[in-house]
């Protein structure tokens, strides 16, 4: 894998977001790239050096080991800091996208309001995305209905909308991407199993962390459809802190292994899973920035996993804060009282929906 591991790239690349975020002019973006080339300048320098001994005593062969090394984190480092750079400048792409499993309530149309309102500002694009991969849950009569209620509630996007229901032959692609660079494997366990023998006490949001039991499994399938009526798993890097800044929340951070485990990427049901599909529609569509519900923090880290895995730069993320019921729980689907039909049959302003419900 072309990534340095370890404490320094992922400080560097949390400093790299950071200065992107923070609205860099462009002589100051030139100075940075002009200090790494001249770092790799100087060590080439000294490699040059070391090459005109004739004999070389061990230490020099290590020293120069090590500053090959050195120049290879820099190399990698100069890419990735020019792709973040291309990804900053690149013209805003927002996305809305609802699952339709149900009507959509208060609590969707206030993220997706915050979306439309950072797409404003920027200058950007919306576009809408249907998640409706899970064909036993979403109904169509559920898609008609979300784009009236949107609309109702001031949502506007882009023409051309995408569904997910669509899209399996390019997830199938990322599960092969992720399968050949040996990031994921087969996983027999069912969600009991897992409960079951979870090695530590379930993770915030009450998701237990899966304990490993098919990670060294060997495995053969004869066909690689064979092998899509399987679970799949992302095996995570345990111990490694995953950090991003969030554009609201600022610097955030999950350490694999412990906040979140090997998650699923494929379902035996022949699709992949959330986390999956969502990466792969992201990269698919350009987007630049994410606008979505808190809940989906640890969420994020995870992807932040596959974007790496298949060597995509991710996009900005922005996570809205919650809208809660009257209790002071989550707004689910099955609360009618906040649903939008609700809401438009009682009569209520759509302009006064960004300021109702309670916020967590
Ligand atoms: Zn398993």
């Amino acid at each position: 894998m072309l990534w340095p591991a370890g404490k320094f790239s992922e400080t560097s690349l949390l400093l790299v977001d950071q200065f992107l975020v923070s609205g860099s002019s462009f002589r100051e973006r030139l100075m940075v790239l002009y200090a790494i080339m001249s770092v790799i300048e100087a060590v080439d320098s000294v490699g040059s050096l070391i090459g005109r001994f004739r004999r070389m005593p061990s230490e020099l062969v290590r020293a120069r080991k090590s500053l090959e090394k050195f120049r290879g984190g820099l190399c990698w480092g100069l890419s990735e800091f020019v792709a973040r750079m291309k990804q900053a400048d690149r013209s805003y792409i927002g996305r809305l996208a609802p699952t339709p499993t149900g009507f959509m309530h208060l609590g969707h149309a206030r993220t997706f309001l915050a979306a439309q309102r950072r797409a404003e500002e920027a200058g950007g694009r919306l576009f809408m995305r249907i998640e409706d991969l899970d064909m036993a849950r979403c109904k169509p009569e559920f898609v008609a209905a979300l784009e009236e209620d949107l609309a109702w509630a001031g949502l506007r996007w882009e023409p051309e909308v995408f569904r997910q229901s669509e899209r399996l032959e390019a997830f199938r692609a990322a599960w092969r991407k992720l399968r050949d660079g040996g990031f994921i494997f087969p996983c027999w366990c069912s969600r009991k199993d897992v409960a079951e023998a979870a090695r530590a006490p379930h993770a915030e949001g009450g998701e237990a962390i899966y304990p490993g039991t098919c990670r060294e499994r060997e495995w053969e399938f004869a066909s690689e459809a064979e092998a899509l009526e399987v679970n799949w798993r992302f095996r995570v890097p345990d111990g490694e802190r995953v950090g991003f800044v969030d554009r609201r929340l600022g610097e955030q951070a999950f350490v694999a292994g412990r906040d979140f485990g090997d998650f699923l990427v494929w379902r035996k049901d022949g699709i992949p899973s959330y986390e999956l599909a969502v990466v792969a529609d992201d990269v698919a569509q350009g987007v630049t920035e994410v606008v979505r519900g808190e809940d989906l923090l640890v969420s994020t880290a995870r992807q932040l996993l596959i974007y790496r895995a298949l060597g995509e730069v991710a996009p900005a993320f922005f996570h809205c804060p919650l809208v809660l019921d009257t209790d002071g729980r989550r707004l689910a689907k099955r609360d009618k009282a906040m649903g939008l039909r609700e809401l438009r049959a009682s009569g209520v302003d759509p302009a006064r929906l960004e300021e109702m419900g309670r916020i967590e």
